[in-house]
């Protein structure tokens, strides 16, 4: 599947053959010597060492071509070395490589009104920042602002980021050990009907009993308390739960009621991962800040942001929004925005997500429920899809423990090493193995690696009874 691809370059642009065993060490070394890793106990970890990518392929030293079914971190919506953006950062670099945030530059700008374009209902103002965990910081210190309010409330099974207040609204493990950084926050149970905290059997009844369940956690926090409400429009890392139908329509009249600014964290689905600009668009509702990164330039160079109502923008017409960084929306980065946007209009790019999404990918993996005993359930949209593994469809026991680490993870690493020697490389994350490749993905490409994790699949059927 892979193209042409027979070697890689040196960072002085020397052209290497694959297979050169100490290029390979000199890169394991520096990196297990001096970088210290993300989320990792460090001596637990061997990262793989990546030599080169183009499209939706990525290589290793030895030449190995893995098809990127994780667009790395669900940010490579444009595939490894997209052209026109790797060309439009260059051309930048060479024309005013930087600009601090407080003078006005025009790729900023552009890529703001292109945002601002594309965004629904009166969102017509973008703040930049350099990622996804800032931008969600900086979401909620506007809406407190704005409110005089202190109060957050997020979803248990939640991803917000890393930072102080971003890791505090994260409703999964990776806050446990962050405990207490920003203690104005309070969580609750959004709907995941597979596994329902209200015990629901359909979509409407889950949706009644969430918006109930969340009413209720409003009211008990109080009201006049909370400033926001943040919600992953599609929940991401923590399991792609797309929320049934009126839910996040019932959100955003609470949110109305009770005089809270609803922010809806597009960090991971804005920018076409489920064949929208917005994944909001899919639900048809209007946030009052929706937070943004990852897809707007495909992480190329780091960028992400809020785009602000009119009303949340008016409000800080008179009064001095406090706060910014230094790097907030960099020219380089906005160059690759802007180039983003042009790639996403010629090649269709929201059209082809919807099709192969459609087309494609949930009736393969929905018949995969016939063969595979392990797979509980399979759900998402667009480019973004979860197999939920069971070792049980009865009991709907996961494959393996909730957190679970080393011993206890065992056969989810069974199955994700199976993808991988196979060419795969699907992001997996406790019981469940999330498809989200790049958006560029050719449909030959795309039915290969389904494919593969087809086969993996028997490997976890092994475990389910
Ligand atoms: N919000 C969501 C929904 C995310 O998925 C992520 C990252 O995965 C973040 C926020 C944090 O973004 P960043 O890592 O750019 O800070």
């Amino acid at each position: 599947v892979a193209g042409a691809v027979t070697g890689y370059s040196d960072r002085l642009g020397t052209v290497h053959p694959f297979g050169d065993a100490a290029a390979e060490q000199r890169v394991r070394s520096d990196d297990r010597n001096h970088v210290f890793h993300s989320w990792s106990a460090q001596a637990q970890i061997n990262p793989l060492p990546v030599a080169a990518g183009e499209g939706s392929t990525f290589w290793d030293y030895e030449g190995n071509a893995y098809l990127d079914f994780s667009s790395q971190l669900v940010n490579l919506n444009l595939g490894h070395q997209h052209p026109d953006l790797v060309r439009a950062i260059q051309h930048q670099a060479g024309r005013l490589a930087t600009i601090q945030p407080s003078m006005a530059s025009d790729v900023r700008g552009e890529l703001a009104r292109l945002i601002a374009g594309v965004a629904p209902g009166d969102l017509n103002k973008v703040f930049f920042t350099n990622g996804g965990a800032d931008a969600n910081e900086y979401a909620v210190r506007m809406a407190r602002r704005v409110t005089g309010r202190r109060k957050v409330l997020s979803m248990y099974r939640s991803y917000h980021g890393g930072t102080s207040t971003a890791i505090s609204l994260t409703g999964d493990p990776r806050r446990w050990a962050n405990e207490p950084s920003d203690s104005s926050v309070a969580h609750f149970f959004g709907p995941y009907l597979y596994r329902s905290a209200f015990h629901s059997t359909t979509p409407e009844e889950e949706t009644q009993r969430a918006l109930e369940h969340l009413e209720n956690v409003i009211v008990l926090e109080g009201a006049p308390t909370v400033a926001a409400i943040i919600i992953e429009t599609v929940v991401g890392t923590n399991g792609v739960l797309v929320p049934p139908p009126g839910y996040l329509a019932g959100v955003r009249a609470l949110c109305d009621t009770y005089g809270i600014v609803y922010i809806a964290d597009e960090v991971m689905v804005g920018f076409g991962r489920l064949g929208e600009w917005f994944a909001v668009d899919a639900f048809g509702v209007t946030p009052d800040l929706i937070t943004f990164a990852k897809g707007v330039n495909s992480g190329y160079v780091p960028l992400g942001g809020v785009v602000i109502s009119d009303r949340i923008a008016s409000f800080f017409d008179t009064v001095s929004f406090q706060g910014g960084l230094t790097y907030s929306g960099h020219p380089l980065a906005c160059a690759a925005g802007v180039a983003t946007f042009d790639v996403f209009e010629r090649d269709g790019i929201l059209a082809r997500v919807r099709d192969l999404g459609e087309r494609v990918i949930e009736p393969e993996i929905a018949s995969w429920l016939e063969r595979h005993p392990s797979l509980g359930e399979v759900r998402g949209r667009g480019m973004f899809w979860a197999l939920e593994l069971v070792r049980s469809r009865e009991t709907r026991e996961p494959l393996v423990p909730f957190n679970a680490a080393g011993a206890d993870a065992a056969p989810m690493a069974e199955v994700a090493a199976a993808c991988k020697a196979a060419g795969v490389w699907p992001f997996t994350h406790f019981n469940r193995i999330h498809i989200a490749p790049p958006l560029i993905i050719t449909e030959g490409e795309l039915r290969h690696g389904l494919a593969a994790i087809d086969a993996a699949l028997t490997v976890a059927d092994r475990f389910a009874g």
